[in-house]
């Protein structure tokens, strides 16, 4: 069985409450959504088998864990069955950064995961159609295991879709990590408007953090 892959790389996490770790990065490619803000996406991959894979990892030595990303790596969910499984026996620490969706698929794999990143999609930031009902059994099977959420907050997104996930967050978890990303840091406006919104999480008694993207700033991958 092989792998639709975009690349893998030794970096440092640039996103959410793992920012400033090293990881090596395993991109998948594909994806099930188009988020207008999309910047992973890629016309090219290689097909690679698990072997090789874990070579690859391997020759990059010590790191804090393997990140599991994409596109969205739970679309191809019987290979990354085999590889998060080897990874585990491999003494790995496994990370999946998803976008909070493929929940059926998620079910397959929890028990090879340590750490889950899921993006909540709002609709005025991304222009994806609702995906509440999604995100919240997607949430429900990774409270197995650690897990945070995050979404990205752009100058188009509505103060109701917030409050959705605000909604989500309180009934699931109450005390789970939510962290705002602004789509541009260097948007005025938008810095305000991060603001309101993390005012009105912490009204709702919500653990948000304001969370930029480092790599970017940083200018490495
Ligand atoms: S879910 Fe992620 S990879 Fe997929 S389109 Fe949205 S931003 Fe891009």
């Amino acid at each position: 069985m092989k792998a639709k892959l975009v690349e893998i790389f030794k970096s440092i996490q640039g996103e959410g409450l793992y920012q400033g770790q090293e990881q090596v990065f395993v991109r998948f490619y594909g994806c099930n959504l188009k988020c207008s803000f999309c910047d992973t996406k890629s016309l090219f991959y290689t097909k690679e088998d698990l072997f090789c894979i874990m070579e690859k990892i391997n020759d990059l030595g010590d790191f804090h864990s393997v990140s599991l990303t994409g596109g969205e790596p739970l679309l191809q969910i019987e290979f990354l069955k085999q590889l998060a499984k080897t990874l585990k026996e491999n003494k790995r620490k496994v990370y999946l950064e998803t976008n909070g969706v493929l929940y059926q698929n998620l079910r397959e794999i929890i028990d090879f995961i340590d750490i889950i990143s899921m993006d909540f999609k709002l609709p005025t930031s991304t222009n994806v159609k609702i995906l509440w009902k999604e995100h919240s059994k997607f949430l429900k099977i990774a409270l197995k295991k650690e897990v945070f959420v995050k979404a990205v907050i752009g100058l188009n997104t509505s103060e109701q879709d917030l409050i959705e996930c605000i909604h989500i967050i309180k009934k699931i978890k109450s005390d789970l990590f939510f962290v705002l990303q602004p789509q541009n840091p260097y948007e005025k406006q938008l810095k305000s408007k991060m603001e309101i919104f993390e005012k009105i999480c912490q009204q709702h008694k919500i653990n948000v953090k304001i969370m930029f993207q480092l790599h970017k700033k940083l200018g490495i991958r």
